[in-house]
């Protein structure tokens, strides 16, 4: 599938001693990052793919550096992209997630397939977490571990963070993106500034984002500030009595123009107008009819190169 879109192939780094990211260029619709641990002949990873063959790339990347198999493999949240690969690795391993996100991996099924019905999705089938956890669980992955914590509603409602204490890694999940815009849709505007600031209190030296480039802490400000602007945006709006869709075709992304995937803005708006007239955060919104505003606004279906 080399060079599948026009794009470059995934690339597999070493951030740190035992520690690997699998970076999915360009980052955009689908092409979401996952992780790997490798120590003392036992081996974890961190979310799998969106489509069978990138499933499969994924697992010819982690027998390239070692011939130990994953015991276990981490969702970071439900979205298909990050866990639909599950079934490649789940005869080997047990799948963990958050206990609430295996039930929405279970409730959206193969749901996301059909928004894209153009991509090679393959022979999918959705691989379940068979462990779960409510607030921290802590894995042993050889010498390493890998601190699994909950932090509330913030990119999803069940999201998980993993942080590598001995190395210094964090991987935050689709929480913050590098270099793509942030999507709260199906979690919270303000939570995910609260769990952004939990992120920053780790310290961590690098950020393994769930799309993007590997990064350093500084990837938390452009999310951060992204958010705050959406937030200002979203109250100036609901005072002018304009819908989310009116608001997003006057806005000015400014700063953020330059990110991928901006017609999120759409369905972050519905998000930050739920919130803005008091609704908790992660209430239930009607996620299918704004993601049809979403591709009305973009003019066209948004690019998967998945
Ligand atoms: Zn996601």
């Amino acid at each position: 599938m080399s060079g599948a879109a026009g794009l470059p192939d995934p690339e597999f780094q070493e951030v740190a001693d035992g520690v690997f990211a699998f970076v999915q260029p360009d980052g955009g619709w689908c092409l979401n990052n996952a992780g790997l641990l490798v120590s003392d002949g036992q081996a974890a990873l961190i979310d799998t793919a969106a489509t069978e063959n990138r499933a499969r790339l994924l697992g010819a990347a982690v027998r390239s550096v070692t011939e130990t198999v994953p015991r276990t493999v981490v969702n970071t949240h439900f979205h298909g992209d990050h866990s639909f690969g599950n079934f490649v690795f789940a005869e080997d391993a047990v799948i963990v997630a958050h206990e609430a996100c295996r039930n929405e991996m279970a409730v959206a099924g193969l749901g996301l397939q059909g928004l894209w019905p153009e991509v090679e999705w393959g022979e999918v089938t959705i691989a379940l977490p068979s462990l779960t956890y409510r607030t921290e669980l802590t894995l042993h992955v050889g010498e390493l571990t890998a601190r699994l914590s909950h932090p509330g509603p913030a990119h999803t409602v069940t999201d998980t963070v993993v942080w590598i204490p001995e190395r210094s890694v964090l991987f935050t999940g689709d929480i913050v993106m590098n270099g793509t815009t942030p999507f709260c849709l199906m979690g919270s505007v303000s939570g995910s500034l609260r769990t952004i600031e939990r992120l920053r209190s780790y310290g961590a030296r690098t950020v393994v984002t769930g799309h993007g480039p590997v990064a350093g802490p500084e990837v938390f400000d452009t999310t951060e500030a992204y958010l705050r602007w959406l937030r200002r945006l979203a109250a100036d709006g609901v005072r002018a009595g304009l819908s989310p869709l009116e608001l997003a075709r006057e806005a000015d992304l400014g700063e953020f123009a330059g990110l991928l995937d901006s017609e999120r803005l759409v369905a972050n708006l519905h998000r930050a107008y739920a919130e803005e007239r008091g609704a908790p955060p992660g209430a239930e919104l009607d996620v299918a009819g704004i993601f049809a505003e979403m591709v009305e606004h973009h003019g066209a279906l948004p690019l998967c190169r998945a």
